[in-house]
């Protein structure tokens, strides 16, 4: 394992993923880890992370895009298997303007409720 791979000891998605602390976890691949949200924002609300800790997509996408491929895959199959395949919306927040508040790379996979546009 390099140490791009190693978790950061005080990131909470790293303790998630490492089983420290407790979530609804819907599906784990060679990649990544999906649970639902703590506070969801809709009936379906899906985090979809890498196991790799990298702080936002872009950065995945830098590091790893082999990783950042197989987010989008493992993210196609969450929303498949939570019925919902055609229609979902994705959203990466990243930064604090965008309301990044946990700086481990993770998509919202939101579905279940009709959605506005332009987003808040
Ligand atoms: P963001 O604001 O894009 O960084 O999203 C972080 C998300 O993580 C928020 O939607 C939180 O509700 C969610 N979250 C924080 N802690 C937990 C947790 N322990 N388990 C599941 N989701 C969490
Ligand atoms: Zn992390």
């Amino acid at each position: 394992m390099s140490a791009s791979e190693q978790m950061s000891s005080d990131c909470l998605f790293c303790k998630i993923i490492a089983g420290e602390i407790p979530a609804d976890i819907v599906a784990e691949t060679e990649h990544t880890v999906a649970f639902r949200d703590i506070n969801p924002q809709a009936p379906t609300h899906v985090l979809v992370i890498p196991r790799l800790h990298e702080p936002d997509i872009g950065s995945l996408a830098a590091a790893d895009p082999v990783a950042a491929a197989a987010l989008l895959t493992d993210i196609r199959a969450v929303a498949k298997a939570e019925g919902t395949e055609d229609n979902f919306r994705l959203v990466f927040n990243t930064g604090a303007d965008a309301q990044q508040t946990v700086f481990h790379c993770h998509a919202h996979v939101l579905a279940g409720r009709q959605f506005g546009w332009p987003p808040g």
